[in-house]
């Protein structure tokens, strides 16, 4: 795709069900390449749960509206038989200890499938650099890991995360929560921000607020302090120099995750 040039290319992969988080990360891949290219592709391989992959928000026509708005000048929608033609071949990556901690623990497999799509996607598309959000924080760390080990000569941005008003992270699976749960959902940054300032004490203020968000019917999975880069549980008390608060949650059956770096 896209051979012998000479201008730069810069590469946004999303799910679709596009909002102001991706248009953020497309902006920034503007302001950095001559072209942009924006992949939509809900890719199967990452979803470990079927429901969740069946109930991700689908809304083709209006991200490409959104991303002709936004200045991209290449939408790539590929289907999953091109994605992953008989017999394909994936890159085999070491990203421990992050496949088994958080995200990669909560979600088997979720992360081999990312390294997948995006090892397919980058010998495809050949991108100079490749802009992803920091609202997936683990993703990023295991990004940087494929690229360190496969294609050291990409460029990789990690943006930070665009939020409502409300300080709700923007995410495509909010479309599926009722307007309570919208204005509940808000209590996550709330915590994430109150955790923050409270980083010193950190179980005591997370059991806390464990118990306020059950009140409101947020089940957390869980609310960690974290080094960074590896994403390891601190000594009690510890505050780490590379550091994280990471959150993954359960309201109204829709899985939410955040994170604030310390
Ligand atoms: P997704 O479509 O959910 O796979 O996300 C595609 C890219 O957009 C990933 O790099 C995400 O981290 C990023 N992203 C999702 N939500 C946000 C947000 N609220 N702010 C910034 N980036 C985001």
């Amino acid at each position: 795709m896209l051979q012998n040039r000479t201008a730069t290319l810069g590469f946004v992969p999303t799910m679709g069900a596009l909002h102001e988080g991706h248009l953020a990360l497309v902006a920034e891949a503007k302001r950095r390449c001559d072209r942009v290219l924006v992949s939509i592709f809900v890719n199967p391989l990452q979803f470990n749960n079927s429901n969740d992959l069946d109930k991700y928000p689908r809304t083709v026509e209006a991200d490409l509206r959104l991303l002709e708005n936004a200045g991209a000048d290449y939408v790539f929608i590929p289907s999953a038989d091109e994605m992953y033609p008989e017999g394909f071949q994936t890159a085999t990556l070491d990203i421990s200890p992050l496949d088994s901690v958080f995200e990669g623990a909560f979600r088997p497999g979720h992360f081999q499938g990312v390294v997948a799509v995006l090892y397919q996607l980058f010998q495809l598309i050949q991108p100079d650099t490749v802009v992803f959000g920091l609202k997936d924080l683990q993703q990023c760390l295991v990004v940087e890991k494929l690229i360190g080990k496969h294609f050291p000569h990409i460029e990789q941005i990690n943006m930070p995360t665009l939020r409502e008003k409300s300080g709700l992270a923007m995410s495509s699976r909010n479309t599926r929560l009722s307007p309570e749960g919208l204005q509940k959902a808000a209590l996550i940054y709330e915590m994430l921000d109150d955790l923050k300032e409270n980083v010193a004490d950190f179980n005591k203020h997370a059991a806390a607020w464990t118990n306020k968000l059950k009140l409101s019917g947020i089940e957390t999975e869980y609310v960690q302090l974290v080094a960074l880069p590896d994403m390891q549980i601190p000594q009690e008390n510890a505050v780490p120099d590379r550091a994280a608060i990471v959150f993954a949650g359960y309201l109204e059956g829709v899985r939410l995750i955040d994170n604030v770096l310390i």
